[in-house]
């Protein structure tokens, strides 16, 4: 955009547009329910979008920068881990000459003109994306199905909370729009609003594309700045169907720049930006102290502190302990541990279980895993695939590491042919300083640890260097009650599984090195991506 447009020119199309037709009054936010595909009408809708995806294999989607276009000499695959051979899609790849480029319009963007608008303007963006979203939730399940591997139930969770995020992020914006009230003062006028805070990058994981990519994305424009958003290499399609759908919902393209490009290559260049304002970054605790590092540094030409916001990886406990009902607290620890072959980052991958019952309690999770399905997910088993050839071949090597360390492999172990397969993975008498009850494995692999009592239980359960989801499963209320205050995490569950945070309901992010806790789906968020100024006037 050329930095002489400024505001005057927007200001008739949003007034007129947006502010005369739309109603202010809102619903109530409320979850986005999920599908039930036991219903043979949604089977079918679902199996439709799958065939309409698979139609489209092949698709190129060009880079989003300053409002056009742009071709790229080389591109980046998606590819179906189920199938390796077959290939999704594919985007444009950014160099860092792109890179610098984007976060640079999005700096004179912000200047001249979003940083200008009426937050209810911007809100009302997201609602209608809301809108077009729910209309087309199978297709962006379904590319999900292919392009991460994800089961139906994994795919649509995944887009129920994309919708959440638009909807609730919306009335957020609504709510903190205006001026905040402040005491009272004799002879002035005191008020306090929340401001915009310049160009933000963001760089979201593959594990939650539709999810964390939009719901990063969102809050970043919703607040009034402009976006740089690099995908993760692993989930490009699906953000690209993203941006093309928020520019159908009325978002001007050149507030939102699409730049994917491998993380190691263009990651730097963007986070250094001197322009850049704000990271908001989800991803693996390695590259977020990278980031956290890099930003730290002031670059010549730089104005302000630049913030950032790193959600990182985890190693998340279920603490089982003896009152517990094994049969129920082994079926939870499977949802938590299995769901998306395990590439959560609240997935359980630590099973704590009191000493009297760990034998009934490992021998009922076995018997449980044995029955999950491992196959393409299109199919909708259990399991799908595991994201890519490293991440294979990580999972498989943490397997023996688990072993050549003392456990004792009680499921699984093995692998698939025809994808990145690796079969749902128990190892007992997991000792709780060996490698796999301490580092992050990503994939359906569940050790299985036993503690003395409950207060070594609480020990182990905070023995490791992150702290994002866990839980607790007993029915001694003075137990349930100290795991409220002992159990260290920015998630905790009590007598239930250990993943499928909600929009609004529990709102989601880690302690120590799982991030730095910025709550996505709460009521403090937004107030990140913003700064409060302050103006008073005497009379
Ligand atoms: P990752 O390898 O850290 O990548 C995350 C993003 O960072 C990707 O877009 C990646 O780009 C980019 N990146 C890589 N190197 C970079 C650099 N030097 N500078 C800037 N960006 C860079 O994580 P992932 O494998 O996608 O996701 C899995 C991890 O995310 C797990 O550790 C999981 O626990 C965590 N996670 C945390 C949460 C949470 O809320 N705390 C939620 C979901 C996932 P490329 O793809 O191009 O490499
Ligand atoms: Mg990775």
């Amino acid at each position: 955009m050329d930095s002489s447009t400024g505001f005057a020119q927007f200001k008739e199309f949003f007034y007129k547009d947006y502010r005369e037709e739309t109603d202010m009054s809102l619903m109530p936010f409320k979850n986005e329910a999920f599908t039930d595909f036991t219903d043979e009408k949604n089977k079918a809708a679902f199996e439709e979008a799958l065939a309409k995806v698979k139609s489209e294999f092949g698709k190129h989607w060009d880079l989003l920068i300053d409002g056009e276009r742009i071709k790229t000499e080389n591109v980046i695959k998606s590819i179906d881990p189920a199938d390796p051979d077959t290939v999704v899609g594919t985007v444009g790849k950014a160099t860092k000459e792109i890179a610098d480029k984007a976060v640079n319009s999005a700096y004179d963007v912000f200047e001249n003109y979003w940083r200008w608008t009426e937050p209810e303007f911007r809100a009302r963006i997201l609602l209608k994306a809301a809108h077009l979203l729910r209309q087309r939730k199978h297709i962006f399940s379904a590319t999900m199905v292919y392009e991460e591997s994800k089961n139906w139930a994994e795919a649509d969770g995944d887009t129920c909370e994309a919708i959440d995020f638009l909807e609730f992020y919306a009335r957020e914006m609504m709510r903190l729009g205006g001026a905040q009230t402040l005491v009272p003062y004799p002879g002035e006028e005191n008020n306090m609003y929340y401001i915009p805070l310049g160009p933000i990058v963001v760089i979201p994981p593959w594990n939650f594309p539709m999810a964390i990519m939009a719901g990063m994305t969102t809050a970043a424009l919703v607040t009034g700045n402009t976006v740089v958003l690099k995908p993760a290499s692993g989930a490009p399609v699906v953000a690209a169907k993203f941006i093309d759908l928020l520019l159908e919902a009325g978002m001007p393209p050149e507030v939102i720049n699409f730049c994917p490009g491998s993380g190691g290559e263009v990651g730097d260049t963007l986070v250094g930006h001197p322009k850049t304002r704000l990271i908001a970054f989800t991803g693996s605790m390695e590259v977020g102290l990278h980031i956290q590092e890099l930003s730290a540094k002031t670059q010549p030409g730089q104005i302000w502190v630049k913030r950032t916001i790193l959600e990182m990886g985890g190693k998340d406990a279920l603490l089982i302990d003896a009152t517990a009902d094994p049969e129920y607290a082994a079926e939870q620890a499977v949802l938590g541990a299995f769901g998306f072959q395990g590439q959560k980052c609240s997935a359980c991958s630590r099973l704590i279980i009191e000493a009297p019952i760990y034998d009934e309690v490992v021998a009922k999770v076995v018997e449980i895993a044995k029955n999950l399905t491992v196959g393409h997910p299109s199919d909708n088993p259990n399991l799908g695939a595991v994201i890519d050839s490293s991440a294979f071949k990580m999972i498989k090597d943490y397997i023996q590491i688990g072993q050549d360390d003392g456990g004792k492999l009680l499921l699984g172990g093995g692998t698939k042919e025809g994808g990145y397969f690796v079969e749902p993975t128990v190892i007992g008498d997991v000792k709780e300083d060996h490698r796999i009850a301490l580092e992050e494995i990503f994939g359906p692999v569940l050790a299985c640890i036993k503690a003395d009592d409950f207060e070594h239980g609480i020990k182990i359960f905070n023995s490791t260097q992150f702290g994002l989801t866990g839980g607790l499963i007993s029915n001694d209320r003075e137990r349930l009650e100290r795991a409220r205050e002992e159990l260290h995490c920015g998630n905790l569950y009590l007598n239930r599984k250990i993943t499928g945070a909600l929009v609004g309901v529990q709102p989601f992010g880690g302690f120590n090195m799982s991030g730095t806790d910025s709550k996505a789906g709460g009521q403090d968020y937004l107030m990140l991506f913003m700064q409060a100024k302050t103006v008073t006037e005497r009379w």
